[in-house]
């Protein structure tokens, strides 16, 4: 297998820890001068080696939602050339934005994951993220374009729609949700249909899953199976990448990793227009450093759960995680929600999406009904969920 910037990707640890120490310099000198925020944090501390970036103040996700929307950027807004936003803490918006530069580098760095997981100028790459990920399929096709393969320029919502893709265009890559794709297995299995009969080679998934459902999956689409590690306000894709051993490597030139306190903390050295500082991700990581037989030396991360909210209702407790992994079993997959805990139930606030709206056009009660009854029985709590409007209204 071929790796897209060996250069980079497979610096020697000395180099590679020069390299990130030049960078970090460089990046709190420019916080310094750039970002209020960061300005008296900054004000006295003095980067001398790796060591010292202990020493150096964490961002949160709640110094973005207050520094909203612009206030954490390094780049007057006339050089920001693209935003995109996300979800912060408690279901706020926190905007991303990229300079002409940050675009460039970014479709370098998934173009180094879409190598890893064996992507040439020969292949076909549909992107089917959802409208929730706009900002992940762009940066997707960044990379493929890099590469030159050929992207699918169509993001099919419906079943019967992404059959009709893959007998037209005939990927070789999809790159998906593992909901989506699991969908896909289960369906070409109901329908008694061969996975052997598609074109697909493998199937990128936007976030890890577990070991058991990577193997109905690859069995499932006849097709490997390789992960996605983002983190929104950083980079998404780009972040990581897996290789061919399964390792799944943090582009370490780029993105300095630490573990605090069993949560992953993440530098963004190479951001021009948001350059966050030691980030707190809220997602536990384990790190090692092993010699990969693909030849790269990023650090390998091994995620694990998010370190979310905890919320107790009638007594029992139960993080937001919890939460999220019933939705992703019920129509409001992939859908942002928010939540809040009165005494007696929880208040589920779910963002209705296009294919939410589609599919709960005739009975929008009935499904809320559904969602209740499911978190009822998953997480032993009574609930009451509530469909709303992107914006934040009722329905
Ligand atoms: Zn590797």
């Amino acid at each position: 297998m071929s790796v897209f910037d060996r250069r980079n990707e497979t610096m020697s640890a000395p180099v590679l820890e020069q390299v990130q120490l030049e960078r970090l310099q460089a990046l709190v000198a420019r916080l310094r001068r750039n970002v209020r925020r960061y300005r008296e944090r900054l004000a006295e501390v003095r980067v001398e080696s790796l060591a010292d970036l202990q020493r150096l103040p964490l961002t949160t996700p709640e110094d973005m939602v207050e520094s909203f929307p612009y206030g954490m950027f390094a780049f007057p807004l006339r050089e920001i050339i693209r935003l995109y936003s996300t979800l912060g803490p408690n279901g706020k918006p926190l905007i991303i934005g990229h300079t002409r530069n940050d675009l460039a580098q970014w479709g370098r760095l998934v173009a180094r994951q879409l190598v890893a997981a064996g992507v040439t100028a020969n292949d076909v790459i549909q992107v089917s993220l959802g409208r929730a990920s706009d900002a992940c399929a762009a940066g997707y096709v960044l990379g493929a374009e890099l590469l030159e393969a050929s992207v699918i320029a169509e993001d099919p919502i419906h079943m019967d729609y992404q059959f009709e893709v893959l007998k037209n265009y005939r990927p070789t890559f999809l790159i998906t949700t593992p909901a989506h794709a699991l969908e896909l297995a289960r369906t070409m299995q109901k329908r008694q249909m061969d996975p052997q009969t598609l074109q697909l080679r493998a199937v990128i998934l936007s976030r890890s899953v577990s070991a058991e459902l990577r193997e109905q999956l690859s069995i499932g689409l006849f097709a490997a199976i390789h992960c996605n590690f983002g983190v929104p306000e950083l980079l998404d894709p780009g972040l990581t990448l897996e290789c061919e051993a399964g390792h799944m490597h943090i582009q370490e030139d780029q993105f300095l990793p630490e573990i605090c306190d069993g949560e992953l903390v993440l530098t963004a050295l190479g951001r021009e227009a948001l350059p966050l500082l030691r980030y707190r991700t809220r997602v536990s990581a384990k790190l090692t450093r092993e010699k990969c037989p693909c030849g790269r030396t990023g650090a390998i991360l091994e995620p694990g759960s998010r370190l979310d909210r905890r919320y107790q209702v009638n007594e029992t407790e139960f993080y937001e995680c919890q939460v999220a992994e019933v939705l992703q079993q019920t129509r409001a997959a992939g859908c942002f929600f928010r939540l809040e805990a009165t005494e007696r139930r929880l208040i589920v606030m779910i963002s209705m999406s296009e294919e939410l709206f589609a599919a709960t056009l005739s009975s929008p009660a009935e499904t809320e009904r559904k969602i209740e009854s499911e978190i009822l029985a998953r997480l032993g709590v009574e609930s009451e969920v509530q469909f709303m409007q992107p914006q934040g209204s009722r329905l």
